[in-house]
């Protein structure tokens, strides 16, 4: 095909069809997998770095398609919000995060990732309460994960649906803090309670003195504004040290744990209360 590709168009038109008929296959079958059950929650063990225990989980999403095997949430996320279906596999996503995280441990909380469209569907705060109601799962305990996508267009409101999330106990966490252009104005112009730094930041941690620099300069920031902080992808015990030692409160990723099903998950929490 790509001899065929010199020309350019009659290389384009049949490229665009296949990528679009294959956008239409998933979307099919995404609908099958909400009609039927087909997605499951993977969660993955937010630790606090001074003590290593578990404060927590974030939710991920997980879809087996049918006779294709296991496919990235970044795959079909995207598909989802084209066509309209991540409103209610967003709404599935929270209801059995908030029934889930219900019968954890006191104390532990539940991070639940939310799309911009979702966002935008302007029901989003009913959303959330009716799965806080029907899982008994105090709001305290619930955090929304945004990223800056979310941060973008109509700011008003945005403002008012975050405002009003807040107001109701519900926690909001700043999603791959560092990977946007304009994270820092958002940090200051919306109430966010949490900063989840990229995994890009933390790779470089040690090869990098300049990825140090900029910890400091995000951890510090996000102190002086009165947000907590978590790293992302934390995956040697090395970053986990450096971030310990400049401050960092929290992290999650592979060294800690990798998401889990929720029984294991269960088990985790369950040793860790006994130790
Ligand atoms: P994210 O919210 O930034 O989630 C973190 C991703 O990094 C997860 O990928 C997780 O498995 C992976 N990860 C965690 N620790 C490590 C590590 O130490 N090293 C490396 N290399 N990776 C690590 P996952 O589960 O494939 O999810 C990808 C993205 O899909 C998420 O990125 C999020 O943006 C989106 N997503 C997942 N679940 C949902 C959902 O329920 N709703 C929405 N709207 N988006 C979701
Ligand atoms: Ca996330
Ligand atoms: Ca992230
Ligand atoms: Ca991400």
């Amino acid at each position: 095909a790509k001899e065929a590709g010199r020309g350019g168009y009659r290389f384009f038109a049949p490229e665009m069809n296949r990528k679009l008929q294959e956008r239409r296959a998933i979307e099919a079958d995404l609908r099958i997998a909400l009609e039927q059950g087909g997605f499951r929650l993977a969660y993955q063990p937010q630790v606090r770095l001074g003590s290593g225990t578990i404060t927590g989980a974030e939710a991920l999403l997980r879809w087996a398609r049918p006779a294709m095997g296991e496919m990235s949430p970044d795959a079909f996320i995207p598909v989802a919000e084209d066509t309209g279906l991540i409103g209610p596999i967003g709404a599935w996503v929270l209801q059995e995060a908030c029934r889930r995280a219900a019968r954890w441990p006191d104390g532990m909380t539940v991070a639940v990732n939310v799309s911009p469209v979702q966002f935008r569907q302007s029901d989003l705060f009913e959303v959330v309460m009716a799965a806080l109601e029907s899982s008994g799962l105090p709001p305290e305990r619930l955090e929304v994960e945004i990223t800056e996508g979310v941060l973008l267009g109509d700011t008003e409101e945005t403002l008012a649906t975050l405002r009003r999330l807040r107001a109701a106990g519900v926690r909001i966490a700043m999603d791959d803090f560092g990977t946007g252009y304009s994270s820092l104005v958002y940090l200051q112009k919306f109430p966010f309670d949490k900063v989840k730094i990229d995994r890009s930041f933390i790779r470089n941690l040690e090869k990098d003195a300049s990825a140090v620099t900029i910890l400091r300069a995000v951890l510090g920031m996000s102190n002086a504004l009165g947000l907590s902080t978590l790293a992302e992808g934390v995956e040697t015990a090395a970053q986990a040290e450096m971030l310990r030692h400049e401050g960092c409160e929290s992290a999650q990723g592979y060294l800690f744990g990798r998401p889990l099903t929720p029984e294991a998950l269960d088990e985790l929490m369950l040793r860790q209360r006994h130790a």
